[in-house]
């Protein structure tokens, strides 16, 4: 037989496949190695043939198949095949996501353990057994323990009788030790007992609609607390139950120990986690346990869309509208896209959910194409955390220069007398790098915003984020004279310091992404938050979202505009996501929940709408927005980003792509609603200059212009300019 091989070299340009022959019997989706350009290469078999139009002195033979098992089937290579088409990839890229990365080069390998049990070749009966070990009685305990627990480890063995009880009993044949293949469970430390509620009437009826339309496309809106996990694993029970398999996305950082809980206790070994943080070793069984059938909901962050999984009866995309479902690095794709692909597949079923759908979303379903479901209560009427805006230039001109409302410090005392919990946010999606004058304190602010002013290194000057205002760098303090800087981030750590001279016994614990590099911390904080060992949780991003406190009762967003900042069309979008997400941790319990939202823009419709957590009134307005000033979903942005070492070579490979681009705006002139080239905002990054390409297509010839402008945008020119080419880009920095 022939065998096209797709050869797996990092960093090269060769995204073909070559012909080998095997004797063996393969399969499309197998891995193997093959000799190529002189070394020996990995590869993974895309095609099996009777002919090839390779000579036969050139055809070479597959060197070895490096695994019992495909990696991928016929339907993941046209999923494969599908998003190179729609993003631009290369398939090695794409088949790459396929698979546990460790798998590649062999870095992981399946842990085989031995255990030891009775010979059953030995005629003897225990007793006998135990005549012959008359003077040892280490050996004789041994034969007891297994001829009553049956077969056990023997590393457990060894430690308990004696690693030379063991061996002799081997070698006398009467015990016999055999290998097998042990799983390695992630975070085994997290189960417990299933606490399962009787559905109520609005849950019902979301899941009757979801179960009654199998193949069906649907947008899940409900409010923060409105019980929406509860009806994923309803409808993930009954799909299982009925012999298929579902894949349940959450944006990675939510995937907290609590949600992993929920369902492990629910559906036990059946369910199998796929995240980044897991070891090697762990991803690697988790991803075996859904390939062999053992577990059939697969639950992880974006690349769990690729789950090795067989007549998949759903997916579930839940905080549909995080930006972590469009991936910005190279392979870029977006999982929303891939879902349905996935979907039309085996006509399974499709449950987009969200307390603040993206704008996209919304309008399909506006438009018919998602069907639109929805929980607008909380849990048993449980009221929405009620919400106050502290107005923080107010509080400047009244003489509070510190992070806190006077408004917050109130509501906090409040919350920690009664006992309960608070959660204080730190938007560092603007992070800021602020001037302080180490002896006197003082702060270097906007004259005209009172917003603290942001270090720009790079240009050495201070610039407000607000009204963009560029002021010099300082030299010396305007208070004290003082010549003494701090420069630092108004950061999750001086918050705890603040709260700990504040309230000396309380108890505060810190999550951001300092103090969660290993997965394991990550799990440890939110567990002892969770246990109460701490009555203040500070935090960014990370504490947004998926968390179920119920002694959380107040909420505090200490900057609450500073995603506004930005100058990007999604700015607002955001914002108003974060702040409703953000506020729905509040009093989710039985106690109702309060949040204090500090802003320095106390009018802004988002934050308006966002205090009243009113999603359809900021839809309206914000969609109305967008189609007005034709940005996305009422057009498309392309950016093509170019960055390199070398300032000139970058702006030499623009300068000629841009002229081809600009041949092809004169043939589709109507359907470029913009173009122009530019210095990114972010101008240099990790040593590489940066520019960029914008421009602004209607979304109808979207596809068309974009495949002949990957013709020009593919040709390198110059060497060491990196060339990116994004569709509606993430952010625009
Ligand atoms: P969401 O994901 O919509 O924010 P959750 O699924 O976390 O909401 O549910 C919020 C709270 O309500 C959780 O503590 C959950 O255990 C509880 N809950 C969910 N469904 C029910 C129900 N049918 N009866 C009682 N409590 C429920
Ligand atoms: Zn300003
Ligand atoms: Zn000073």
């Amino acid at each position: 037989m022939i065998y096209s091989v797709i050869v797996d070299i990092s960093n090269s340009q060769v995204d073909r496949v070559f012909d080998y022959t095997s004797d063996d019997q393969l399969e499309v989706g197998q891995r193997v190695e093959v000799q190529f350009a002189h070394r020996k290469v990995e590869g993974f078999v895309v095609d099996c043939k009777e002919t090839t139009d390779c000579p036969p002195e050139k055809l070479k033979s597959i060197s070895k198949c490096l695994d019992e098992f495909t990696v991928f089937d016929e339907k993941m290579l046209k999923l494969g095949r599908y998003m190179c088409q729609k993003y631009h990839l290369r398939l090695i890229d794409v088949l790459r996501l396929f698979l546990p990365p460790q798998m590649r080069g062999n870095r992981v390998r399946v842990l085989s353990r031995k255990q030891a049990t009775i010979s059953s070749q030995c005629p003897l009966t225990l007793e006998e057994m135990l005549e012959k070990c008359s003077r040892a009685p280490k050996q004789q305990q041994l034969l007891t323990y297994i001829a009553q627990h049956g077969a056990t480890l023997s590393a457990q063995l060894s430690e308990q009788f004696g690693a030379s009880a063991l061996k002799s009993l081997v070698e006398k044949g009467l015990v016999s030790e055999q290998e097998i293949v042990v799983k390695r469970t992630p975070y085994s430390g997290v189960s417990g007992t299933d606490t399962r509620h009787s559905l109520t009437q609005s849950q019902q009826n979301v899941v009757n609609s979801i179960m009654s339309e199998p193949g069906q496309k649907f947008l899940l809106h409900g409010v923060t607390g409105s019980g929406k996990t509860e009806v994923y694993m309803n409808v993930i029970e009954q799909v299982v139950n009925s012999g298929k398999t579902c894949i349940m996305l959450v944006p990675e950082i939510s995937l907290t120990p609590n949600m992993l809980r929920l369902f492990r206790n629910r559906f036990g070994d059946c369910v199998a986690i796929l995240h980044s943080g897991l070891s090697a070793g762990e991803r690697f069984d988790e991803w075996m346990r859904l390939r062999e059938g053992e577990a059939r909901i697969a639950i992880g962050a974006r690349s769990a869309i690729f789950a090795p999984l067989d007549n998949i009866g759903i997916v579930i995309i839940d905080e549909e509208h995080d930006s972590s479902y469009i991936s910005d690095f190279n392979p870029r794709y977006n999982t929303i896209d891939v879902a349905k692909y996935r979907c039309s597949q085996y006509n399974s079923t499709l449950v987009l959910g969200s307390a603040t759908p993206s704008l996209e979303s919304f309008l399909a379903a506006q438009r018919g194409q998602l069907k639109l479901l929805s929980l607008p209560e909380r849990i048993n009427h449980r009221p929405l955390p009620t919400v106050e805006i502290a107005d923080m230039a107010m509080e400047r001109r009244s003489g509070n220069k510190g992070l806190f409302s006077d408004l917050l410090k109130q509501r906090m005392t409040e919350t920690l007398e009664k006992g309960n919990q608070v959660i204080l946010f730190l938007n560092r999606r603007g992070y800021s790098s602020f001037l302080m004058c180490t002896k006197c304190g003082y702060v270097a602010r906007c004259a005209d915003c009172d917003v603290t002013l942001t270090v720009h290194r790079e240009d050495n000057e201070l610039k407000c984020h607000y009204c963009h205002k560029r002021y010099r760098m300082l030299t010396q303090c305007p208070e004290c004279g003082s010549s003494a800087f701090r420069q630092g981030k108004m950061g999750t750590q001086q918050v705890v310091e603040l709260l700990n001279a504040m309230y000396p016994d309380v108890k505060v614990l810190r999550m951001d992404a300092d103090t969660t590099q290993n997965k394991e911390s990550h799990v440890k904080i939110l567990t002892a938050f969770a246990n109460q060992q701490a009555q203040i949780l500070v935090g960014t991003q990370m504490i947004a979202k998926g968390h179920d406190f119920p002694n959380v009762t107040l909420v505090g967003i200490l900057d609450g505009d500073q995603s506004l900042y930005y100058s990007d069309y999604l700015a607002t979008e955001r914002t108003f996501q974060l702040l409703t997400q953000v506020a729905g941790r509040s009093g989710r319990d039985t106690q109702a929940g309060r949040v204090v939202l500090q802003t320095y823009t106390p009018t802004h419709y988002c934050l308006q709408l966002a205090a009243k957590q009113d999603y359809l009134g900021f839809y309206k307005r914000e969609i109305n927005l967008r189609e007005a000033s034709l940005f996305p979903p009422f057009s498309t942005i392309v950016r093509v980003l170019y960055s390199g070492e070398n300032e000139k070579d970058c702006i030499k490979q623009l300068t000629i792509h841009y002229n081809g681009i600009n041949d092809l705006k004169e043939q589709y002139d109507t359907d470029f609603l913009y173009l122009d080239k530019m210095r990114c905002p972010l101008k240099r990054a990790e040593k590489k200059y940066r520019f960029q390409i914008l421009m602004k297509l209607s979304v109808d010839k979207t596809d068309e212009i974009l495949q002949k402008l990957y013709d020009v945008t593919d040709k390198s020119d110059v060497k060491g300019v990196t060339v990116f080419v994004e569709r509606n880009p993430q952010n625009l920095s």
